[in-house]
C-alpha cells in the first residue's frame, strides 16, 4: 500500500521535473528568439543607417559634378565671347577665379588648347603651357565630339601637389572642330573631409567608384588601388548587376573583417558610392548590452539548474528514505507479529496504539480488543503500581524499564508477566511512544518460587530451616527498639541419641518429622516461625507472644510430643519420646539482641535437661 504510494509520489515529482525543464527549455528559447530578433533589428537599423549615408555622399558628388558643369558652361561661354580678344586668357582667368571663390568644392578650373598645353587656369601661379596632352580626359574628349562632361580617373595634380579627379568637357571651335578641353578639378582631400563628417567607426571605408568599375577614391586613403578597375569584385558582379542600391555583408579580403556594406548608384553620373562599416565595431554596444544580459540570464539559469538539482537530490533521498522507513515498518511488522512475545506500541500515559498478534496466545485477547485500551487495565493491585511506576519513569526521559506483574485471565488462571518498556523518540521534538515487550514468565516464576522454598525448608522435616530462622532473627537485630515482645523457644529431644542407638537412624529420622509436624501444628499466629535449629534441636519464634503465653505455647508443644507416645525406652522414667524447651522472651520496647535470646533460650533448655527432661524452662 505505502509502497505504491511511494511509487505515484515519485511519478509526481518526475513529471514535475519534466514540466519544470520543459519551462526552462521553453524560456530559453523565447530568451534566444527575443535575442536573436533584437540583434536582426540592430543589425538592420545599422544597414540602414549606412544606405542613408551612402545616399547622402551619392547626393554631394552628384551635385559636385553638377556644380562643376555648370562652372564648365559658364567657362566655355566666356572663351566663345571673347575668342580673338587679346583679353581672352585674363578674362577666362577672372571667370574661373571667381567661379572658384564661390563654388569652394571645386578644387580648380582650367582651359586647355587642342595642342594639349594648358592656356589658363583659376591655380594662382599656374604657368601656361603645361602639357596636358596624356591625360586621359584630353585623349578623351579629342576622340568623342560629344558636349556631355567626362568624369576621369584620379590623377596627380600637375599645378599643385594633391590627388585630384577631373570633370571635363570638350570645347569646340565655331567650325565644330576640336578646340580644347576645360576641366574641372575636385581634390581628394577635400573628398576625405567630406567623408569624415559620416560616422563609420575606425575600420569603416567609403568608396567612390565610376560606373565602369574605375575607383575614384577611398577613405581611408589607399594610393596604391586609386584608378584601379573593380568592375570584377562582387560590389559589380553580385549586386550592382541586379540592383543600383542595397545592403550586402562581406569579409574584407584585404584585413578579413567583416564589414555591412551599403552602396547606391547614381542614376545621373553612373558613380557608385560605397560605404562600409565593421560589423563589429558598430554592433559593440549591443554586444556588449547581449553580453551582460546574458551573463546575468546565464548566472540565474545556473542558480536555478544549482536549485533544482539540488531539489531533486533532495526529493531522491526522501524517496529512499521513505521506501526504507516503509521497508523497515514491514519488517518490523512482521517481527512484531511473528514474535512469540506480545509487543505494543503505548503513547506516553500507557494507551495501547498497536498491539501484536501475541496477544491471543498471551491473553487469550484478540489485538483489536486491546487497541486504545490503557495497559493498567486488567492487573492486580500491585502489579498496576508497578506499571505506573514505570511509565511515570518513561515519561520522566528513562530510556527503558523493567515490569515483573501477574495478570488474571478471562479464565480465572494467573500468569506473570515481565514487560520491558522502551522508550522511543524517532528524533528530537516528535511526539515520544513507548515499545513495551511483554512475555510470559509464570513458569519460571514457578520455578524460582519453588527454589526459593526448598533454599527455606529443611530437607528432612519440611518445616523452615536455620537460614530462615537466622534472616528472621537479624531483622530483630537491625531493629532500634522492639515494636512488640518476642519469645524464642529452644526445642530438644530427650536422650535421642540413645534412641538412635535403640531403633535406627531411619527410625530417628522419622521421630524428628512428627516432632517437627507438632511444632508446625503448634504455630497459629501469623508471624510465627517453627524451624529446624540443627540436628535433634528446633526453634520456635513467636513475635508477638509475651513470657507467660510463650510458656502456654512451650507446655502445648511438650504436651503434644508426649502425646505422640513414640516408643523410646531408653528416655526413662517416659519411656516415649519427648523433648525439652527452653524459653526466653524479650519485651516490647527493648533494644532486640537475637544472640542473647538464643543464649538465655539455650540455658533455660539446658536448666530443663538438668531438671530431668521433658518440661519446660525459661
Ligand atoms: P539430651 O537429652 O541431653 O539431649 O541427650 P541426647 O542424646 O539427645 O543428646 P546428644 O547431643 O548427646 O545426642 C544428639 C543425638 O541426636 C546425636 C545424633 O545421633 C542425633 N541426631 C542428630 N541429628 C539427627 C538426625 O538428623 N537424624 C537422626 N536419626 N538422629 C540425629
Ligand atoms: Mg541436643
Ligand atoms: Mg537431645
Amino acid at each position: 500500500m505505502s509502497n505504491s504510494k511511494s511509487l505515484v509520489e515519485e511519478k509526481k515529482q518526475t513529471a514535475t521535473g519534466m514540466v519544470f525543464c520543459a519551462c526552462v527549455l521553453g524560456l530559453l528559447c523565447l530568451v534566444i528568439w527575443d535575442e536573436y530578433e533584437g540583434w536582426a533589428s540592430a543589425v538592420a537599423r545599422i544597414e540602414h543607417g549606412l544606405l542613408q549615408d551612402a545616399f547622402a555622399i551619392g547626393q554631394h558628388v552628384d551635385d559636385s559634378i553638377q556644380v562643376a558643369e555648370l562652372a564648365l558652361s559658364d567657362i566655355i561661354t566666356e572663351i566663345d565671347d571673347e575668342k580673338g580678344s587679346p583679353q581672352l586668357q585674363g578674362k577666362i582667368v577672372n571667370v574661373m577665379k571667381r567661379q572658384i571663390g564661390v563654388v569652394r568644392r571645386l578644387d580648380s578650373l582650367s582651359f586647355i588648347g587642342a595642342n594639349g598645353r594648358l592656356i589658363a587656369t583659376s591655380v594662382a601661379n599656374g604657368s601656361s603651357g603645361v602639357d596636358f596632352g596624356d591625360r586621359i580626359y584630353f585623349k578623351y574628349h579629342s576622340t568623342h565630339d560629344s558636349p556631355a562632361s567626362f568624369v576621369g580617373p584620379p590623377v596627380l595634380d600637375r599645378l599643385r601637389s594633391g590627388w585630384i579627379i577631373t570633370v571635363s568637357r570638350r570645347y569646340n571651335l565655331k567650325d565644330g572642330s576640336y578646340g580644347g578641353v576645360v576641366v574641372a578639378t575636385v581634390s581628394l582631400r577635400y573628398l576625405a573631409d567630406f567623408f569624415q563628417k559620416f560616422d563609420i567607426g575606425a575600420n569603416g571605408t567609403v568608396l567612390l567608384v565610376k560606373g565602369d568599375g574605375t575607383i575614384l577614391t577611398r577613405m581611408p586613403m589607399n594610393e596604391n588601388i586609386l584608378g584601379t578597375d573593380m568592375s570584377g569584385h562582387d560590389l559589380f558582379q553580385a549586386h550592382l548587376s541586379r540592383r543600383t542600391e542595397g545592403v550586402y555583408h562581406y569579409t574584407s579580403p584585404v584585413d578579413g573583417m567583416k564589414r555591412i556594406s551599403a552602396y547606391k548608384k547614381s542614376q545621373a553620373t553612373g558613380i557608385v558610392t560605397q560605404i562600409a562599416a565593421s560589423r563589429a565595431e558598430t554592433l559593440t554596444n549591443w554586444i556588449t548590452a547581449a553580453q551582460i544580459r546574458w551573463l546575468s540570464f546565464l548566472a540565474m539559469f545556473g542558480l536555478a539548474c544549482v536549485i533544482g538539482w539540488r531539489w531533486n537530490i533532495q526529493a531522491k533521498l526522501r524517496r529512499i528514505s521513505q521506501r526504507e522507513l516503509t521497508r523497515l515498518d514491514e519488517e518490523i511488522r512482521v517481527i512484531a507479529e511473528s514474535s512469540a512475545d506480545l509487543i505494543q506500541r503505548l503513547s506516553l500515559d500507557g494507551t495501547r496504539e498497536y498491539v501484536s498478534q501475541a496477544s491471543l496466545s498471551l491473553y487469550g485477547i484478540p489485538p483489536a480488543d486491546l487497541m486504545g485500551r490503557n495497559m493498567l487495565e486488567g492487573l492486580e493491585e500491585e502489579s498496576a503500581s508497578n506499571v505506573r511506576l514505570a511509565l511515570q519513569q518513561m515519561r520522566n526521559g528513562k530510556p527503558s524499564e523493567k515490569v515483573t506483574a501477574s495478570r488474571k485471565l478471562q479464565n480465572g488462571r494467573v500468569i506473570w508477566v515481565e514487560t520491558t518498556f522502551s522508550r522511543c523518540e524517532p528524533h528530537p521534538g516528535s511526539p515520544a511512544s513507548i515499545v513495551a515487550v511483554t512475555r510470559d514468565i509464570t513458569r519460571q516464576k514457578e520455578e524460582r518460587d519453588n527454589l526459593d522454598a526448598l533454599a527455606k525448608t529443611d530437607g528432612l522435616t519440611g518445616i523452615a530451616n536455620r537460614r530462615v530462622l537466622d534472616e528472621r532473627l537479624s531483622e530483630y537485630s537491625a531493629m532500634a527498639a522492639l515494636p512488640h515482645p518476642v519469645s524464642f523457644l529452644l526445642i530438644d529431644a530427650d536422650n535421642f541419641k540413645s534412641y538412635n542407638d535403640q531403633y535406627g537412624h531411619d527410625a530417628g529420622d522419622t521421630c524428628l518429622k512428627a516432632i517437627a509436624q507438632a511444632l508446625q501444628t503448634a504455630v497459629a499466629n501469623q508471624g510465627d516461625l517453627a524451624a529446624r535449629y540443627g540436628g535433634e534441636e528446633f526453634a520456635l519464634l513467636l513475635p508477638g507472644t509475651d513470657a507467660p503465653q510463650a510458656m502456654v505455647v512451650a507446655e502445648g508443644v511438650r504436651g503434644a510430643i508426649e502425646e505422640l507416645c513414640i516408643e523410646h525406652a531408653g528416655n526413662p522414667p517416659y519411656n516415649k519420646a519427648t523433648v525439652s524447651i527452653g524459653i526466653a522472651t524479650l519485651s516490647a520496647g527493648s533494644r532486640s539482641d537475637a544472640s542473647s535470646l538464643v543464649h538465655t533460650a539455650d540455658q533455660a533448655l539446658y536448666a530443663a535437661k538438668s531438671g530431668g527432661r521433658n518440661q519446660c524452662r525459661s
